[in-house]
């Protein structure tokens, strides 16, 4: 019964680095049967793509002119993302790739093409978005808005949780690199980080993945069962 409502919504899911919007997202999706869309995967690759081409990534002309010739191809069943051909699907997750993902996110000449971008893919409805500024400027229109939130000591517990799952080393800085991230996302003059004015917000800190999940689909089953949303 739900499912067939829940087709065509735009579901958007923002808040900070490290507060498990990922995985949160994508379980949102696979439950409900819809495109899962991660956006910060589109930063983090545009970001390699230009470093690999020998890019300044604060320089707007040069940005400018790579953009124009860029082709991002992003595959929201599978996640794999290619620039121009080339398939940069691991190397998104990379601890690099978020540092300049940060850097290249605060161009405003980026975030036009990627917003384009994501409002294509995202146009047909049928998608859980996530990202920073998905509520607030890539949909906000979409039928449902949730923002994560959680403190910075727990993200950073997490974060550590996180390498050392994947085997790699947890550096002592990834407590100083998630507050520096949280900064440019929350200072930059275009698109910052906030919550939409009609947004609900989750504090995680305290609680688990599949409590998100489930309060945020308990959320939008009470609110197709009201008629708020769906049709
Ligand atoms: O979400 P993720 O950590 O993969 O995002 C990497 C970086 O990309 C963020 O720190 C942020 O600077 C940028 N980003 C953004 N807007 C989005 C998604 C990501 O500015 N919608």
């Amino acid at each position: 019964m739900r499912s067939k409502k829940v087709g065509g919504l735009v579901i958007a899911i923002d808040g900070p680095s490290g507060v498990g919007k990922t995985t949160v997202s994508g379980l949102v999706a696979k439950k409900l049967h819809l495109k899962y869309i991660n956006t910060g995967s589109m930063y983090r690759a545009l970001a390699l793509a230009a470093s690999d081409a020998g890019l300044d990534l604060e320089d707007d002309e040069a940005l400018k002119e790579f953009c124009s010739t860029v082709n991002l191809d992003y595959e929201a069943g599978s996640g794999r993302i290619f620039v121009n051909g080339r398939e940069y699907t691991d190397g998104v997750r990379s601890q690099k790739a978020g540092e300049l993902a940060s850097i290249i996110s605060t161009r405003k000449i980026v975030r036009d093409f990627l917003v384009e971008c994501q409002r294509t893919l995202g146009d047909g409805g049928s998608v859980v978005m996530e990202g920073r500024d998905i509520g607030t400027v890539v949909f906000p229109n979409a039928d449902i808005k949730f923002f994560l939130d959680a403190s910075h000591e727990i993200r950073t517990r997490r974060r550590h949780h996180e390498l050392a799952e994947a085997g790699k080393p947890a550096p002592a800085e990834v407590g100083s690199e998630i507050k520096e991230r949280d900064r440019r996302d929350m200072e930059r003059s275009i698109s910052p980080l906030k919550m939409a004015g009609d947004a609900i917000r989750i504090d995680t800190t305290e609680i688990g993945i599949e409590e998100v999940v489930e309060t945020i689909l308990k959320e939008i089953d009470a609110r197709l069962k009201r008629g708020d949303i769906g049709s």
